[in-house]
Order: C-alpha cells, then structure tokens, then sequence
C-alpha cells in the first residue's frame, strides 16, 4: 500500500494516540455488509440503490484507511478535520477524493480549500464569501453543500432551517462556489423516530429551496453508521459512514 503510515509520523500530524486498524482482509467485508443493508433500505423505499452513494469516514484512522476505501473503488472519503486531513492527504497519494464533513472555523478557510474536493459544512454567508475568495485565489471552483440543523440540535452546527434561503442566495452569488446540495447531522437521541424527522426535514427544506431558486441541489448528505437506513428512506443520496466500516474510534 502506497501510503502505509509510520506510527510516529501519524501522531504528530493527528495528535491523538494512533489507532489499530481493522484489517485489509475484513475491510472488503465491511464494505459489502454496509452495501447489502444499502440496497435493502433503497428497495424498501422503492428506490435504485444505485442513487445513494457510501462515503467512508476516515477521521480519527490512519491515512491507509483512504488507500483501504481506493481498492475497494470507494473514491471520495469524509474527514472531520481541516489539519488532519491535510497531513493525510499529503501521505496518501491514492485516488480518492477528499470532503470536509466537519466544522470549518474562518481561519482554516483557506487551507480547507487547498485540501477538499469538496465542503459539506458551509453553514454560514460569512463562511461562504470566505471560502469563495479562498477558491478564487486559487483559481478554482469549489463545490460545497450547506450544512443546515434540520434537527434543531442545539450541539450540532449548521445554519437554521429559516436561515437556508439567505445560505443559499449567498452561495448561488458566489463566483467560485458550487452549491450541490444539503448536509445534515441527526441529533443523539434513544428515539430513532427523531433520526427520522430529521432526515425528513432536510428534505423538505431541499424540495423547498430547489423550487424557490430554481435550482435541482440534487445531493443530500445524511446519515451515519447508526441511522443510514432511516436517511435512504428519506432521500439521502450520500451515507457517511465510519464505524460500521473502520471500527470505534476512541477519540
Ligand atoms: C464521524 C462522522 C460520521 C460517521 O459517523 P459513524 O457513526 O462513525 O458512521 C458521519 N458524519 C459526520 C459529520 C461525522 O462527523
């Protein structure tokens, strides 16, 4: 494996105590288990499994977890960390893309842009013009989703529901950025039925918003190792996953 990772190197690039990952062998393994329940939860829902797409979540792991998702042709992984993903993508030269699923303070705007294909936690217009002169200075076009707490989690970021139309005129204004759809992060709780009434929501804000501006937003980001099914059901065309894939992380 090209990006094979030296205890020593991961841990001052990361800062947390370096985890065992599963085995190459388990891996495929994983990955076919989550994709079997994929499809069941697409079929239930009279949907083409091939419209929801699994995107490992590699934050917390080695960068071999990237290379690990490559030959198993997964080609884009989620990371929660600006800096972490920086120092692991610079290990890993292995093909996939890489996305930021996690918070985005305004002082790493212009590093997250070097670093992600794509951004899935724009949830503020401040964010948004920062990371659209960041992307200009570079010469490129970002494409990003906006991240909105359509669970109304007070411990989750993301922009409120009756704030996602100011959100995305901002985006659509923005030379250099290309907005392509919703992000959200159900809250934590016991009672799977406020999973459900989230994922519920994104979408209906999403049908919402494509209809007001005229635009499809096609992707809708929701779902994790523990309510992916509940997420197909309602739409989501983008599952996160990591534990269900890599293991518990202890971080
Ligand atoms: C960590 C994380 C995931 C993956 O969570 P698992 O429960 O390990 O599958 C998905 N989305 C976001 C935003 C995350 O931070």
């Amino acid at each position: 494996m090209d990006c094979r990772v030296k205890p020593g190197a991961l841990t001052k690039v990361v800062s947390l105590k370096p985890l065992v990952l599963i085995d190459f062998a388990e891996f495929p393994r994983r990955v076919g288990a989550v994709r079997t329940q994929i499809e069941a939860a697409a079929r239930v829902a009279g949907r083409d499994p091939a419209t929801v797409k699994l995107q490992p979540v590699t934050k917390n792991h080695p960068a071999e977890a990237a290379a690990f998702a490559a030959r198993v042709g997964l080609d884009s992984v989620g990371e929660n960390r600006v800096q972490e993903a920086a120092g692991k993508r610079a290990q890993c030269p292995e093909p996939v893309r890489w996305e930021l699923i996690g918070h985005l303070q305004s002082n790493k705007a212009k590093l997250a842009v070097e670093t992600f294909d794509r951004i899935q936690s724009v949830d503020s217009v401040k964010l948004a013009g920062l990371l659209d002169r960041a992307a200009g200075s570079l010469g490129k076009v970002l494409p990003v989703l906006l991240q909105i707490n359509a669970g109304r989690d007070p411990a989750k970021f993301g922009a409120e529901p009756a704030d996602a139309p100011a959100l995305l005129e901002a985006a659509l204004a923005a030379p250099h950025l290309r907005p392509e759809g919703l992000m959200t992060i159900a809250p934590l709780s016991d009672d799977p039925a406020v999973a459900v009434r989230t994922f519920e929501n994104l979408r209906s804000i999403r049908d919402d918003l494509a209809a007001r501006f005229g635009r499809p937003l096609p992707e809708l980001s929701m779902g994790m190792s523990g309510d992916f099914p509940a997420a197909i059901a309602a739409g989501s065309t983008l599952v996160r996953i990591g534990t269900a894939l890599y293991g518990a992380r202890d971080a």
